[in-house]
């Protein structure tokens, strides 16, 4: 049953809940949110972050490791899970990150004629610890399946 467990956190951006189901659908596999909008910063976080504007999620899957889900979208499934239109940010926090541990995060960061998602790693390694280098930007094309049944809350 794949589905998106939103934990008690809230996310206004619908966008950013919309890819959040398409992802859960594509993995097949049960979708955590572990963070939300955020009223203040946490340690190691940025002042401008998308979370302080409702429009970003950090989050797990069941079975799948960070780095399978990160390489999946980035060489393969972006088309299928982020809804066109927009740009997006999505960023890989390793072991070595300077945020608050280990997890995913997703942003949008506005809209575009056809949409790109700029893929990013921090701290995969003890050299990337708190940078924030873009590794590829990926645009989006063909068709995909835009979410309209979000299960989540
Ligand atoms: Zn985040």
């Amino acid at each position: 049953m794949s589905t998106v467990d939103l934990n008690g956190r809230t996310i206004t951006d619908s966008v950013v809940k919309d890819v959040l189901n398409n992802m859960a659908a594509y993995f097949g596999a049960t979708l955590h949110v572990t963070s939300g909008n955020r009223s203040t910063v946490p340690e190691g976080g940025s002042p401008t972050s998308l979370h302080l504007s409702g429009k970003a999620a950090d989050f797990k899957i069941d079975g799948l490791d960070f780095g399978n889900i990160y390489q999946n979208l980035r060489n393969l499934g972006a088309s299928q899970v982020f809804v066109k239109g927009h740009i997006y940010e999505f960023i890989w926090h390793g072991n070595h990150t300077t945020t608050t541990g280990a997890h995913l995060h997703i942003g949008r960061i506005g809209a575009n004629s056809n949409g790109y998602v700029k893929f990013i790693m921090e701290g995969v390694t003890p050299d990337g610890a708190g940078k924030y280098p873009l590794d590829l930007q990926v645009p989006l094309t063909g068709s995909n399946t835009v979410g309209n049944s979000y299960l989540g809350q």
